[in-house]
């Protein structure tokens, strides 16, 4: 019995199915991990993974970066929590500040999840309006008034868990990606709107990328309306530029939210916008976001050490990803198993058994059985995938050539056992 399923035994006693968030239990049992370094995750049983999970997105230059290992050993002989206001958050705001177009001013919290509840928050607060819109298959945390299933085109939400009530999703709306004039329709039909959240580029759905003109529109239509754009940067922020989707598609929204990258593997989430917005918030204004931990001074000191770890390293990281993502293409497509590998920057998935996905309804159609077994045989072969088919494969500067490379052989000898 490997050490994991005995420690799997005992957790699931003891904590609901044995996993601290339900994306990492995968059977017969999850792995548990004792320790990252670069690119590379080792569970309790010794054995050593090319990670292509990365905790879901915040570990853009590998695990245990030294630069920000540095910084969080400084700061935390310095202590750990104030309950006041501290250097390093001032810090870590003015180089998000620096970075994201769209932040004028920012407010830092714990999470992604705290950042986008907040935000909505604020966006009704400023517009004094109480729908907001989704796209289908977009996630933004694990708060009542985005957990809402993926209906079909503009339907009012439906609860996307139990213990939501349906007045908590009464005020949100989803529509397709990728369909801005699903989009505009239903904002002829509605003036209760506040404000549009979405992901620029998708991530929680496998990667789906904008199409050609569609942030535009997005930004003319919501514009033209007096409807709030927020752009949900929680993995996109940091990673896909060091202005995150915003930057590198040149649309700035009206409010951004983080999270991931910028707590540097510790946790934190930040929301931002124009100034105009956010001097709306409490003790500023009068909408009310707070947390005790809010700020953190371990979290912002890594967050702000990874930030400034980044600087220039960009380009390679995400020409490095491409390499990876054009030698896995060609072996789909050698193959002639059907599929498509989708990728922005420095984050990629694999949709088998779909020819492309351009929104989150599409997704769904692609094979789980199939990536079931991909995510098999690339454990086996010492990869560490993220467990759904759903979720996203991150790169970090710290993945090497030959770690492409065997991410590339893993997948070579798995399309050749499907074809069998
Ligand atoms: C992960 C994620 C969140 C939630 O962030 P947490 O820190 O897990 O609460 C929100 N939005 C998007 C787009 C995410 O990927």
């Amino acid at each position: 019995m490997s050490r994991s399923s005995e420690l799997y035994s005992c957790s699931k006693a003891l904590t609901p199915g044995g996993v601290s968030s339900p994306v990492r239990a995968f059977s017969p049992n999850p792995l548990f991990m004792s320790k990252g370094q670069g690119s590379r995750i080792f569970d309790v049983d010794g054995k050593e993974y090319v990670d292509l999970c990365m905790a879901y997105g915040p570990l853009i230059a590998g695990h245990a970066c030294p630069d920000v290992i540095d910084a969080v050993k400084d700061a935390v002989a310095l202590g750990t929590v104030y309950g006041a206001p501290s250097e390093p958050e001032l810090r870590l705001i003015e180089e998000i500040t620096r970075r994201m177009p769209s932040c004028d001013m920012v407010r830092l919290a714990c999470s992604g999840t705290e950042a986008t509840m907040h935000a909505i928050r604020l966006a009704r607060g400023y517009t004094g309006k109480n729908g907001i819109v989704k796209m289908n298959g977009g996630f933004h945390g694990a708060h009542d008034a985005v957990l809402v299933a993926a209906g079909s085109g503009s339907a009012r939400g439906v609860p996307g868990s139990a213990g939501v009530p349906a007045d908590a999703v009464r005020n949100t709306y989803s529509v397709e990606y990728n369909d801005a004039g699903a989009f505009e329709s239903l904002l002829d039909r509605n003036e209760d709107i506040a404000a549009v959240i979405m992901e620029p580029v998708m991530g929680n759905v496998g990667v789906v990328p904008p199409k050609k003109g569609y942030l535009e529109e997005m930004r003319r239509i919501t514009r033209e309306y007096g409807v709030l754009l927020i752009f949900d940067e929680v993995i996109t922020g940091m990673r896909l530029s060091e202005g995150g989707a915003q930057k590198l598609y040149g649309v700035t929204p009206d409010m951004t939210t983080m999270g991931k990258i910028i707590g540097g593997g510790f946790p934190a989430g930040a929301f931002g916008g124009r100034r105009e917005i956010m001097e709306n918030v409490a003790p500023a204004g009068k909408v009310y976001a707070a947390g005790t931990f809010a700020g953190n001074p371990i979290s912002a000191a890594a967050g702000y050490a990874l930030l400034k770890h980044m600087d220039g390293r960009y380009d390679d990281l995400n020409r490095s990803t491409a390499d990876l993502v054009s030698a896995l293409r060609d072996h789909l497509e050698d193959s002639g198993t059907e599929g498509c590998i989708q990728c922005v920057g420095s984050m990629f998935s694999i949709g088998l058994g779909c020819g492309s996905i351009s929104n989150g309804t599409e997704a769904q159609g692609v094979d789980r059985t199939v990536f079931s077994a991909l995510f098999r045989h690339m454990l086996d072969q010492g990869i560490y995938l993220p467990p759904s088919a759903l979720e996203v494969e991150f790169m970090s500067s710290a993945h090497t050539q030959e770690d492409v490379g065997r991410i590339t052989s893993a997948f070579e000898s798995f399309l050749k056992k499907v074809k069998a």
